[in-house]
């Protein structure tokens, strides 16, 4: 295997990723020694003790990730010898490596075909990412819309589609859901989808190989064209180039493009101007945080899909534990799903809160706190009877009074929805649903609502 090769290619991926400055102080005095594909271990000896620990502490990331994907390896270890200290032994860099293990393939390095290439590999669109499996919500159903819209009329309705937000909030879900979609309208149209830091690498190793006009090429065959992540060509001047004329030829051509991205094109800092002005010249939607309601009709859906049913009060549950990210969501859902089916229990609200609540000091902190003093705090703060306050009335500072009430009773008690509800006589707990969803959202926008829920609790919690 050719290794300097190798590492000359990883080093043009750091200089566009990091900078030439960097490539010149830290990795141009590294030499790539050994590979031994048998431990997927990477050997380098670098000049001295400090440049190694600058190498570990801040650009392992970058090796794992580049060198790994330039030795066709997904997970590789790598091993800094510091030259001068060559004579001592040499440390493995993960602790349940011995030395001996590393000896015998030091010596024996199989000689391997080349790994790098200029055309990419096949990047398939995900089939579990699909329109009906994304719940719909008040915060991404423009995106939604958008993004259905697209596939309808590939190319000239919305060109380009620009999805931005926050990570963990559906945004790769639907660029596959269109690609999904459009495929199964049209079994031959050719669809792409790619990240942009895939993109970004593809395009450097079709520099490497001269082979930048194929790779422009490949592109520009594209029907549908799916860039995730866009952020990630910012400050690379030479990728934007080339991605500027593939958009170019693609947009005149009629082609459908979609991008994604955690900001505004405006925001994205690093990008060329005349780039700025394509990615804003179509529509730009973006996913905000998921209400309450919506998380829990995707927590519902998700473990529907595992053919799992879980409970409002379950789903509840998990829903508060995150703060938005509907990847931790999931997260959270797979392991009490997982938790349940290793011990052979039930799915239950205990189970869940065995599992999830970190500490089990966080599950018994609670006082005794019964429904009936909540709802008397409350009654007093907001300047109403008991029974106005228990009453079916919709006035506007009563409805805010009980569902601030059903809010602390579920934050500040241990009791289901199914209880809160029996309690204001209410026949299903979807009431309660709605008063927590309600407070979830004005508690964001309105700091004054804020407050005099936290006065309310530390006065419960106090007394
Ligand atoms: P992003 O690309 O915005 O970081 P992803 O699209 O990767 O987020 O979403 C993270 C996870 O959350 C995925 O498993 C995705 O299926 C799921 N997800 C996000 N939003 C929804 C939704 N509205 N309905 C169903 N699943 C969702
Ligand atoms: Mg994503």
């Amino acid at each position: 295997m050719n290794l300097n090769g190798i590492w000359q290619d990883f080093l043009t991926i750091i200089r566009e990723e990091a900078g030439s400055r960097v490539v010149e102080t830290w990795f141009k005095a590294v030499v790539f020694s050994q590979w031994d594909s048998h431990a997927k271990t990477a050997y380098f000896k670098v000049p001295n003790n400090f440049v190694k620990e600058w190498l570990t502490n801040n650009y392992m990331r970058l090796f794992e990730l580049h060198l790994g994907r330039l030795l066709n390896e997904q997970k590789i270890h790598l091993l800094f010898l510091d030259e001068t200290k060559m004579d001592m032994q040499i440390r493995p860099a993960r602790p349940q490596e011995t030395a001996e293990q590393h000896m015998p393939v030091l010596a024996s390095i199989k000689k391997e075909h080349l790994p790098v290439q200029a055309a990419p590999r096949k990047v398939c669109i995900n089939l579990d990412y699909k329109f009906d499996s994304f719940v719909v919500g008040p915060n991404n159903s423009l995106a939604y819309a958008a993004a259905h819209a697209v596939t309808e009329k590939p190319g000239i309705l919305y060109n380009p589609l620009f999805i931005y937000g926050g990570s963990g909030l559906g945004k790769t879900h639907l660029l596959h859901a269109i690609g999904n979609q459009i495929k199964a309208q049209d079994n031959k149209a050719r669809v792409l989808y790619q990240s942009a830091d895939r993109f970004v690498t593809e395009f450097i190793n079709a520099i490497r190989f001269n082979k930048v006009n194929q790779f422009e090429q490949k592109y520009r065959e594209i029907d549908v064209l799916l860039i995730d992540d866009i952020q990630f060509i910012s400050n690379k001047e030479q990728t934007q180039e080339s991605f500027f004329h593939i958009f170019n030829a693609l947009y005149e051509a009629r082609k459908q493009i979609v991008l994604s991205s955690d900001s505004m094109p405006r925001d994205i800092s690093g990008l060329a101007d005349r780039l700025r002005t394509r990615l804003d010249g179509g529509l730009i939607t973006d996913i905000q945080k998921p209400t309450l309601e919506t998380k829990i009709a995707i927590l519902k859906k998700k473990a529907e899909l595992q053919r799992e049913i879980i409970s409002d009060e379950i789903a509840y549950f998990i829903a508060s534990r995150v703060s938005s990210s509907v990847r931790e969501l999931e997260g959270l859902l797979i392991r009490v799903l997982a938790f349940a089916n290793l011990t052979h229990q039930a799915l239950s609200l205990e189970l869940a809160q065995k599992v999830l609540l970190s500490s089990t000091r966080e599950s018994t902190l609670l006082p005794v706190l019964g429904f009936d003093r909540i709802a008397a705090c409350v009654a007093t703060h907001y300047n109403l009877t008991l029974s106005e306050l228990r009453s079916i009335k919709r006035h506007k500072d009563i409805t805010i009074a009980r569902n601030a009430a059903m809010y602390l009773m579920k934050k500040l008690t241990h009791k289901s929805l199914a209880e809160i509800a029996l309690f204001w006589g209410r026949k299903d707990h979807s009431t309660v649903v709605h008063a927590l969803s309600k407070i979830d959202q004005i508690r964001v926008e309105d700091v004054a609502i804020q407050e005099t829920l936290n006065q309310l609790e530390r006065q419960l919690l106090e007394t």
